[in-house]
Protein backbone atom coordinates (compact mmCIF):
# COMPACT_ATOMS: atom_id res chain seq x y z
CA UNK A 1 0.00 0.00 0.00
CA UNK A 2 1.52 3.24 -0.66
CA UNK A 3 0.94 6.11 0.96
CA UNK A 4 0.89 9.35 -0.99
CA UNK A 5 1.22 11.86 2.07
CA UNK A 6 1.82 11.45 5.21
CA UNK A 7 0.75 14.35 8.14
CA UNK A 8 2.09 13.44 11.43
CA UNK A 9 1.20 15.46 14.43
CA UNK A 10 1.88 15.50 18.02
CA UNK A 11 1.09 12.39 20.02
CA UNK A 12 1.72 10.45 16.71
CA UNK A 13 -1.54 11.26 15.22
CA UNK A 14 -1.06 10.38 11.84
CA UNK A 15 -3.46 11.18 8.89
CA UNK A 16 -2.60 9.27 5.33
CA UNK A 17 -3.28 9.61 2.29
CA UNK A 18 -2.99 5.71 0.84
CA UNK A 19 -4.94 2.71 -0.92
CA UNK A 20 -8.14 3.51 1.48
CA UNK A 21 -8.63 6.76 -0.21
CA UNK A 22 -7.27 6.17 -3.37
CA UNK A 23 -8.62 2.45 -3.70
CA UNK A 24 -11.78 3.28 -1.93
CA UNK A 25 -15.43 3.20 -3.71
CA UNK A 26 -16.70 6.35 -4.91
CA UNK A 27 -19.94 6.34 -2.48
CA UNK A 28 -17.78 6.76 0.27
CA UNK A 29 -17.55 9.30 2.57
CA UNK A 30 -13.66 10.84 2.60
CA UNK A 31 -11.90 12.96 5.24
CA UNK A 32 -8.67 12.66 3.48
CA UNK A 33 -5.85 15.22 3.82
CA UNK A 34 -6.12 14.81 -0.10
CA UNK A 35 -9.56 17.02 0.52
CA UNK A 36 -11.11 14.22 -1.77
CA UNK A 37 -8.90 14.70 -4.91
CA UNK A 38 -7.68 11.35 -4.91
CA UNK A 39 -10.94 9.47 -3.48
CA UNK A 40 -11.38 6.46 -5.43
CA UNK A 41 -9.31 7.54 -7.91
CA UNK A 42 -6.77 4.90 -8.64
CA UNK A 43 -3.22 4.64 -8.02
CA UNK A 44 -1.81 6.24 -10.81
CA UNK A 45 -4.18 8.97 -11.22
CA UNK A 46 -3.80 9.73 -7.28
CA UNK A 47 0.35 9.81 -7.87
CA UNK A 48 -0.65 12.49 -10.54
CA UNK A 49 -2.56 14.24 -8.63
CA UNK A 50 -0.49 14.40 -5.38
CA UNK A 51 2.41 15.24 -7.74
CA UNK A 52 0.50 18.79 -8.95
CA UNK A 53 -1.26 19.66 -5.42
CA UNK A 54 0.37 18.36 -2.83
CA UNK A 55 2.26 21.27 -1.78
CA UNK A 56 -1.01 23.10 -1.35
CA UNK A 57 -2.85 20.42 0.72
CA UNK A 58 0.40 20.79 2.94
CA UNK A 59 -0.28 24.35 3.76
CA UNK A 60 -4.13 23.67 3.94
CA UNK A 61 -3.15 20.83 6.78
CA UNK A 62 -0.59 23.56 8.20
CA UNK A 63 -3.18 26.57 8.12
CA UNK A 64 -5.44 24.38 10.01
CA UNK A 65 -3.15 22.36 12.52
CA UNK A 66 0.21 24.56 12.76
CA UNK A 67 1.13 22.05 15.68
CA UNK A 68 2.05 19.38 12.54
CA UNK A 69 5.29 17.70 13.49
CA UNK A 70 6.20 15.81 10.38
CA UNK A 71 5.06 16.24 6.60
CA UNK A 72 6.24 12.67 4.42
CA UNK A 73 5.61 12.51 1.09
CA UNK A 74 5.93 9.38 -0.72
CA UNK A 75 8.74 8.73 -2.96
CA UNK A 76 7.09 7.82 -5.91
CA UNK A 77 5.27 11.19 -5.91
CA UNK A 78 7.95 13.28 -4.91
CA UNK A 79 9.09 13.25 -8.88
CA UNK A 80 8.11 12.93 -12.20
CA UNK A 81 9.05 9.84 -13.76
CA UNK A 82 11.46 10.44 -16.31
CA UNK A 83 10.54 7.69 -18.59
ZN1 LIG B 1 -6.55 10.98 -0.06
Amino acid sequence: MATLLAIIRPGGRTQRCDARCYDARPDTACNCVCEGANHAAGLAVAMICTRRQVQRWIALARERDPDILTVEIGLDVQTDPLF
